[in-house]
């Protein structure tokens, strides 16, 4: 036996904690944090590591829209690879879509295949969204009660037979069920009718793309679940949002004390139209990325406040679905598969925009964590689970497809140039090196 206090110190010059950025020495004790103190505390560790000059003791990161995608479509990807990607990337908690595995997470044998098929594979924590689709109605409490962090739905069709979409009477009837619980409703806003009457997209052109999915179909499906959610009390969340026409009605709802949070991707802070070449459907996502102006809005929306949280939505498929072969738009599946990237990403344009790590933590640790009611996640605190990214800021790297860790090497940051290196991640007081899968699947209320 060690006399030593605790079984690991963390000695760090800066550590984004929940009063700011300091200072300390983080100590953890039976995988919590047991123990914040000034670096001269002389704190006793079985175990001290002390960060580098040019390191910075984050929280774990919390993702709370990922793809998994096994069972069914393992191709894509699986529970060991995108929990590895992950963390890589600096992310110790990840939530699962209920739609692209097969079976989707419609009920609760399906949440047990699911569960099945993690156990054992994850390197980071798992919990897992259900799904809400037309007949299931009946099955939501059953779902809420076996652990699910709430439940999402599309509101035009999903890009898979299998998660058909809610119609707006349907959308209405499942909000006020959801209320009763009560229970969070994430949704795919974008509306069926409008994006119908759009052109469709087919070809090479990425210009034809974006007009297929046009931002009044964004707005016009934000305002809907907004009513909806005014009218039922329900609490809403409005996925990937793209279309920053949407942010003043957001905000003005939230003012109105509509029980509304919002999220984006690191994606459409990226990326803009304008650039995106031809044919380069490794950029194709539902809704779309859109103009230059647009994206400097949405940067906006999230200094405001008013959007809460960034998410990768890590959507991979098989590269043949891309279609890279003829480039077609109308074609290719749409999703943009980067997990591990989501913090340099953020990171690169947050210190081109002027905001600074704390920021950053805010809307990728924490705000992500109150959404889904983790309170031991997304931020170092005593108490708190000690799940940790070790983050270098000023680490310029380019984006090799070859060194990520999702199944398949495609992403739209190839080649680009990132600030920010993800050099350790820890979860509960562990290294997690992707050797040993050590994760474990979350139920809402017990983490
Ligand atoms: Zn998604």
């Amino acid at each position: 036996m060690s006399a030593a206090e605790f079984d690991l110190v963390l000695r760090a010059p800066r550590v984004v904690t929940a009063a700011g950025e300091v200072a300390r020495c983080v100590a953890v004790r039976k995988g919590r944090v047991a123990a914040i103190e000034p670096l001269d505390a002389g704190l006793a560790g079985e175990r001290t590591i002390t960060l580098a000059d040019d390191e910075v003791l984050l929280p774990g990161l919390v993702d709370t829209h990922v793809h998994v995608n096994e069972p069914g479509r393992t191709e894509w990807e699986g529970f060991a690879s995108a929990t590895r990607a992950a963390a890589a990337g600096g992310i110790t908690t990840l939530i699962d879509m209920p739609l692209n595995s097969i079976p989707p997470t419609v009920d609760v044998a399906a949440l047990e295949t699911k569960r099945t098929a993690a156990a054992g594979q994850v390197h980071i924590d798992v919990g897992f969204w259900g799904g809400a689709i037309p007949g299931n109605v009946g099955e939501l409490r059953a779902l809420h009660d076996a652990g699910v962090f709430g439940f999402k739905c599309f509101l035009l069709h999903s890009g898979v037979d299998e998660f058909p979409h809610l119609s707006a009477d349907e959308l209405e009837e499942y909000l006020q069920v959801l209320a009763g619980f009560p229970a969070l409703l994430l949704v795919h806003a974008e509306d069926s009718q409008a994006v119908a009457r759009a052109p469709t997209a087919a070809g090479d052109r990425y210009a034809d793309f974006l007009r297929s999915r046009p931002r009044g179909s964004e707005n016009v499906a934000v305002a809907h679940v907004i009513e909806a959610a005014r009218f039922t009390g329900a609490r809403v969340h409005v996925l990937h949002l793209s279309s920053s026409d949407a942010l003043p009605m957001l905000a003005s709802a939230r003012r109105d004390g509509v029980q509304v949070s919002v999220e984006t991707c690191p994606h459409y802070l990226t990326f803009d139209a304008e650039t995106i070449a031809d044919g380069a459907t490794q950029f194709k996502c539902c809704p779309p990325i859109r103009e230059a102006a647009n994206r400097e809005l949405l940067w906006q929306g999230l200094g405001d406040g008013v959007i809460d949280l960034v998410v990768s939505d890590h959507s991979p498929c098989v590269p043949e679905l891309k279609r890279l072969d003829i480039g077609d738009f109308g074609v290719a599946w749409g999703g943009i598969a980067s997990v591990e990237l989501s913090l340099p990403a953020v990171w690169t344009a947050a210190r081109a925009h002027g905001y600074g790590l704390v920021d950053v933590v805010r809307w990728m640790a924490e705000r992500p964590a109150d959404v889904v009611g983790l309170r031991r996640k997304g931020r170092i605190a005593l108490g708190g689970d000690a799940a940790f990214c070790v983050f270098a800021p000023a680490e310029a790297f380019l984006v090799d497809p070859t060194r990520l860790h999702h199944r398949h090497p495609l992403t739209p940051y190839a080649g680009r140039p990132l600030a920010g290196l993800v050099r350790a991640t820890w979860l509960r007081g562990r290294e997690v090196t992707g050797d040993t899968p050590r994760g474990a699947l979350l139920s809402r209320g017990a983490a």
